[in-house]
């Protein structure tokens, strides 16, 4: 069996789908993806809407957008419009309209009514408590709720009131009526609907009934005329349901197909913490850079390339398993490596006066802007008596295996020529506040015509010409690889307390005085680095996006 879609790795989704085509079952390909507007889409998102639109574009069909706005004391315009921009912004196309499932609240509560007068419904006076009691457990029965006969007629009148409004929350419900002794708990007269006296962000006060998830998202699905319904393993019990109810009502069946979810180690996942972190402002946001949301990875550099990369390199499985973060971040690194332009930047600066460089004189050495890309060209970078270097990159008193600057010794600056540390300047307490050295002219270029060597390469930017920024640096958000799960307490307790550090004083090499907001550029020997949105005109703020330090290849060399 082929299967469609050309290069793109096949799965076993994809496999099924391309045997119900061939069976004759469907005739096309619609796929949906459907967040709730609770929260922002986060990464684990991301591998449902790279699968989704995927299978659309894969077999020629059509991926939707759905809106699964049936809850609404949580949802609200401001998520929703997130959740567009991060779509987008992903790299996928949902075509003319975006779907939600509120538009079906009249057509639901038809199919409702159609399931009480073929008496597959009913009105229930049980409380909550009463029917979680009332539901049985794995190895027991349920029992019926004394309610499960009502007469037609008279589940028809109540339903209908509930809808009017004259019960207060809680004190109905509707559900079907299926089978209280299923050894499948969602199939014991699952509920269908419940009262809730709240202003739907969509609907405003139209409705104080509200649909459940599972009689909902399936109805939505055949509204749609949806064909794979693709969700996560958690929803694989209520495959029957979703199957009964489609078959109950007699409407367009669409397949539902689970796959496994998609954990990332040293990360939380679930938009109920995420909002948490947010509300608790341990993060400076939902887009905060060292959150796991789309836009908090967009605004700490990621790209969307790496992000589908990723996804496409995890693939889909049935069974659940955690993603290394390194992963991530390595495709992250292939994607920039490709594309940052290189700069130079100096982040903990130490001045440094070249003594035998004539004062008032400029330079300039031609930079390449990206080994891996002739095209990017060069630029100009100027040179001149005083310069920054690296802090650390200097030692007074270096260990054994110290090859950088240190006094008496002679390194390469990037580009333009060797220098040699001659004397070292001390504050009051002791503190190396400034470098005094000499370079030689006859290594200008980077190389020695008597063929002396040196064991280092610094970077540098001149003192003169240097741009002034805020360098954000991040870490990982959690200091546990499971925060979820890492014994007692709450996964706050796992919270990095040195997640940010916060540089202020960097100095930059002139070209990037017009950083724009969502520049990406590599630091030379420092990593990758985004401009931030707090970026104004000629004070950039960078985002260091992730370290040129590549643990997931390393791990990969040493046979992993
Ligand atoms: P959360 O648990 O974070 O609140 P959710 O499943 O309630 O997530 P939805 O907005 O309902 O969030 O999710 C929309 C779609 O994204 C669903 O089809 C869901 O299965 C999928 N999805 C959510 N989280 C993940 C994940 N970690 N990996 C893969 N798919 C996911
Ligand atoms: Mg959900």
């Amino acid at each position: 069996m082929t299967s469609a879609g050309g290069a793109a790795p096949t799965n076993f989704i994809r496999e099924i789908i391309q045997a119900d085509l061939e069976a004759g079952r469907y005739d096309r390909v619609v796929t949906r993806f459907p967040p709730e507007p609770n929260g922002y889409l986060h990464i684990g998102h991301a591998k449902s809407i790279c699968l989704n639109f995927g299978l659309a574009e894969a077999f020629g069909g059509r991926c939707n957008l759905r809106m699964d706005d049936t809850n609404p004391s949580k949802e609200d315009a401001e998520y929703e419009r997130a959740i567009r921009e991060d779509v987008r912004w992903l790299g996928f196309d949902w075509g003319e309209q975006v779907y939600y499932a509120s538009d079906y609240f009249e057509q639901l509560y038809a199919w409702a009514v159609q399931l009480i007068r073929d008496g597959k419904a009913y009105v229930d006076d049980l409380s909550a408590d009463e029917i979680r009691a009332y539901r049985g457990t794995l190895t027991e029965p349920g029992r019926e709720s004394p309610y499960r006969d009502r007469p037609v007629a008279e589940n028809l009148e109540l339903f209908e009131r509930m809808r009017s409004g004259e019960f207060p929350d809680g004190a109905k419900v509707l559900r079907a009526r299926i089978d209280m002794a299923s050894g499948n708990l969602n199939l014991r007269d699952p509920v269908m609907y419940r009262i809730l006296h709240a202003t739907h962000h969509r609907t405003g006060d139209r409705w104080c009934i509200y649909p459940m998830y599972d009689f909902a998202h399936g109805q939505s699905d055949a509204i749609e005329g949806v064909t794979h319904s693709v969700c996560t393993l958690e929803f694989e019990d209520h495959r029957p349901l979703y199957d009964w109810f489609c078959k109950a009502l007699g409407i367009h069946h669409p397949r539902q197909i689970e796959f496994a979810r998609l954990n990332l180690s040293y990360t939380v996942m679930s938009k109920r913490k995420l909002l948490q972190l947010v509300e608790e402002g341990r993060v400076a946001g939902w887009d905060d850079p060292r959150m796991p949301t789309i836009s908090g990875l967009r605004r700490r550099g990621y790209t969307p390339e790496a992000i589908r990369e990723f996804c496409a390199r995890i693939g889909v499985a049935k069974k659940d398993s955690t993603v290394d973060l390194a992963l991530l971040e390595h495709c992250l690194r292939e994607d920039l490596n490709r594309r940052a332009p290189r700069r130079m930047a100096v982040l903990r600066p130490l001045k440094v006066v070249i003594e035998n460089y004539p004062e008032g004189q400029t330079e300039t050495f031609d930079a390449v802007n990206n080994p891996e890309d002739p095209s990017a060209g060069t630029r100009p970078v100027p040179f001149s008596r005083e310069l920054y270097l690296e802090r650390d990159d200097f030692m007074e008193d270096p260990p054994k295996k110290f090859f950088r600057l240190a006094p008496g010794r002679e390194v390469r600056l990037r580009y333009a020529y060797f220098i040699r540390c001659v004397g070292v300047v001390k504050d009051a307490d002791g503190r190396v506040v400034e470098l005094r050295c000499t370079y030689d002219p006859a290594t200008r270029g980077g190389d020695a015509p008597d063929g002396r060597k040196v064991k280092a390469t610094l970077h540098w930017v001149s003192a003169a010409h240097a741009v002034e920024a805020e360098v954000r640096l991040y870490d990982r958000l959690f200091s546990h690889p499971n925060p979820d799960r890492a014994g007692e307490g709450s996964f706050l307790d796992h919270l990095n307390p040195d997640s940010l550090e916060v540089l202020r004083g960097c100095r930059l090499e002139p070209c990037l005085a017009g950083a724009r907001a969502g520049d990406r550029v590599q630091f030379e020997r420092l990593g990758y680095f985004c401009a931030d949105p707090d970026t104004a005109d000629g004070r950039p703020v960078f985002n260091r996006t992730v370290t040129l330090r590549d643990a997931w290849a390393k791990l990969r060399k040493k046979g992993g």
